[in-house]
């Protein structure tokens, strides 16, 4: 029955996701068994559930010239994969398509179709790493010699026939900048494959990523045109779902999704294993303030994993699946006029076989605004550009034109103002509503809301089943502007202990969160969560010495590190030299932890010491790479002995200081130049000793 495919299709994708988590794990040579063996079973579950796996067949089948993958995780990939898809379709009369590379095999690309391309949108994850559903992938075309399956001529090179286009999302603060897309360049190249266009590159360290993908995909079109002979025509908007209204049903039916995330949630009977694609819906056990100042709060929460077969080993990630503040869903809702129908129940479906709904359905406008859909992110240009000829005054219509094709100008009227869409709309035709906006156009056009990440700040150790988070609650005033941007989750999990904290109606700034979740499912305090395994791990051995430098929020996963050392210490083990720097502004104000420090000291005696770093206390700034410069010899001497160094927080400034402070450091303490100080730092970075965990 239907039923039953729908049910293997979520079987596979979890196993498929099952395989992408097994093999980050780091005893890669057992794990990596694992991992192919789920591989197989979710090959053979594909075949039963009539799920190709073959991407030439999937094309021809769907009668496809363009297919576009995409290598995501956090969703901006996906989108941009997209959007390339829209966009060839309208532009060029293109027939394409979006697909996730967990989805396909890739060794028949050898006998790939000429008339046909491929295109590869890739993000680079963490230290050079590709995302989670891209690792098969990446594996693949890693191997030095790719085993393709039809073979060919032994004379020419396997991929001569293959054409492609890359495009790589990166963040130039780290390390291996855009090596996803770099590498798979080039082994393409190598492997005799032909691109088109230039291996475009995105920078969201440079806060760039979005010029820099319109910048790149205009002369990829000329090139693709070109080489496949192909006419531009006027671009109209061709709905890629249709959206039917549903008069039998309504919000009392116990079929229709109000926000649940999937089937079994919908049913009640939440079932694991729980993952990125089934999050438990987990109790917070406690939750507090760390220090609320002027206009800053940071969170303290206690989630419980009990009941579900989730575990973490410190210094994994904790997944939050957000909500939308309702205030955000009101004014969306509101200005595309689509408040009389809020709670309508709708049916969302593909126009094409290829095309995925991004949320379960037969659901309501609510429900998806709320729950499914990333309402405040920062808009993109192309997106301005495309609601236009939807505008509901000739005014609004020109402007939207006007800032869609002008770069400075939207930076300035849009970008730096922090605006989300429906603000956006707002600003450009003050009062008036946008009924001519076809809901399909938002569901194309928006990202699916993000679960964000959090570092666990406790010790998997001390507390197996109960998982600690430490976040900073997202408050951003715009320079100049009345607006003051509200982060998604941080103010959600504020809502949350508020209400735990006694408050009927939690409300932090008039946000106004549906908190008891769909058909209150999260009364009772509970938040929708994942853990996702990572490799910031603390050394097997604990009589290694260990270096931490985690200022602000970064200090999270520090905690969980010094809790699991002092609580080994305490059963008799021996320690090795435990050493934390931590910055925050001002040590009566946002000095997280303050008394907890004192307790683990108890327990591990002279191994441990905190080095703090406050920036706002005396005449000059004080930051966590100038006490580490300070104790240079301390540090140098405990890498000598074989010390982990780790660094978390903030990527764009504190982590590089801190890599080019180290490398200083070792370079004076040694007598080396600075030069060799680096190679030193890099050669601690491949061999694991030193761990980042930046965002
Ligand atoms: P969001 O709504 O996602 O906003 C975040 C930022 O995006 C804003 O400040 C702004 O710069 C930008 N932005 C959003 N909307 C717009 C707009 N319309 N226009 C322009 N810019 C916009 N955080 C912690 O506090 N503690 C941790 O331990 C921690 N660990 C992390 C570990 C990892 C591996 C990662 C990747 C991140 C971690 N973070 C941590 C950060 C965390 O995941 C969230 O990014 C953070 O809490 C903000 O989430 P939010 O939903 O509240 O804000």
């Amino acid at each position: 029955s239907q039923l039953d495919t729908l049910d293997i299709i979520v079987l596979t994708a979890l196993l498929l996701g099952t395989a992408a988590y097994f093999t980050k794990g780091s005893l890669w040579a057992v794990q990596k068994d694992t991992s192919h063996e789920a591989f197989a079973a979710s090959k053979l579950n594909g075949a039963q559930a009539g799920k190709t796996r073959d991407i030439i067949k999937k094309m021809d089948e769907s009668d496809k010239n363009m297919i576009i993958f995409y290598g995501s995780q956090t969703g901006t990939a996906e989108d941009y994969a997209s959007r390339l898809a829209k966009e060839g379709a309208a532009r060029f009369g293109l027939k394409t398509m979006v697909a996730d590379l967990e989805e396909y095999d890739f060794d028949n690309l050898d006998v790939f179709p000429q008339d046909k391309v491929i295109v590869f949108v890739l993000a680079t994850y963490g230290e050079g790493e590709p995302t989670d559903n891209a690792v098969e992938f990446y594996e693949f075309f890693m191997n030095e010699e790719p085993a393709f399956s039809e073979g060919g001529d032994p004379e020419s090179k396997p991929l001569q026939n293959l054409k492609y286009i890359a495009f790589g999302l990166g963040n130039n603060t780290y390390e291996h900048y855009n090596s996803m897309v770099r590498r798979v360049d080039a082994s393409l190249t190598k492997l005799g494959a032909k691109r088109i266009g230039t291996a475009g590159e995105g920078d969201d360290g440079a806060g760039t990523m979005e010029e820099d993908f319109l910048a790149w995909k205009e002369p990829m079109w000329t090139a693709l045109a070109e080489d496949f002979g192909l006419e531009e025509r006027e671009a109209v908007y061709e709905p890629v779902f249709a959206v039917k209204e549903r008069e039998d049903l309504s919000i009392e039916d116990d079929t229709v999704y109000l926000g649940e995330p999937n089937k079994n949630h919908l049913e009640g009977k939440s079932k694991g294993p729980y993952n990125a694609h089934n999050p438990f819906i987990a109790p917070i056990s406690k939750s507090k303030e760390l220090f609320t100042v002027k206009d800053r709060n940071c969170l303290h929460m206690e989630i419980d994993l009990t009941g579900s077969n989730l575990s973490y080993t410190t210094g994994d990630h904790i997944a939050v699946w957000p909500t939308n503040a309702g205030k955000e869903v009101d004014r969306f809702i509101n200005t595309l006029g689509l408040a009389g129908k809020r709670h309508s129940v709708i049916d969302v479906t593909g126009l094409d076989s290829t095309a995925k709904v991004p949320f379960p359905t037969p659901t309501t406008y609510d429900a998806i605004v709320r729950y499914h859909m990333e309402i405040c992110a920062p808009v993109s240009r192309q997106f301005v550009a495309s609601l236009a000829p939807f505008a509901p005054t000739p005014a609004a219509k020109e402007l939207m034109t006007t800032l869609g094709g002008d770069k400075d100008q939207f930076q300035e009227t849009i970008s730096s103002q922090y605006l989300n869409i429906a603000q956006v709309l707002e600003k450009m035709a003050p009062g008036e509503i946008w009924s001519n906006v076809p809901f399909s156009m938002m569901i194309e056009g928006l990202n699916r809301i993000q679960p964000r990440y959090y570092s666990i700040s406790s010790s998997s150790l001390v507390q197996p089943k109960l998982v600690s988070v430490t976040a900073v609650v997202e408050s951003v005033r715009v320079p100049g502007g009345a607006n003051v941007l509200k982060g998604v989750t941080t103010n959600y999990l504020l809502a949350l202990k508020q209400k735990q904290g006694g408050d009927p109606e939690p409300d932090p700034h008039g946000l106004t969160y549906s908190i008891n979740g769909p058909r209150n499912k999260y009364d009772g305090i509970h938040v929708p969560v994942h853990i996702r395994s990572s490799n910031f791990r603390l050394p097997s051995d604990p009589s290694k010495p260990v270096i931490m430098i985690g200022p602000g929020t970064g200090v999270a996963p520090f905690r969980g590190f010094v809790q699991e050392r002092a609580a080994l210490a305490a059963k008799g083990e021996k320690v090795g030299k435990t050493l934390l720097f931590f910055g925050c502004r001002k040590q009566a104000e946002d000095f997280l932890y303050q008394d907890e420090w004192k307790e683990y000291a108890a327990k591990l005696g002279d191994s441990f010491s905190l080095i703090t770093a406050f920036s706002r206390e005396g005449s000059e700034k004080v930051y966590v790479q100038h006490r580490l410069s300070e104790h240079a010899k301390e540090v140098n001497a405990l890498l000598a002995q074989g010390a982990y160094f780790y660094v978390c927080g903030d990527a764009a400034h504190m982590a590089r200081e801190v890599n080019s402070t180290l490398g200083k450091i070792i370079a004076s303490e040694r007598g080396l130049t600075e030069t060799q100080g680096e190679d030193i730092v890099k050669r601690l970075r491949s061999s694991n000793l030193y761990q980042e965990d930046v965002w």
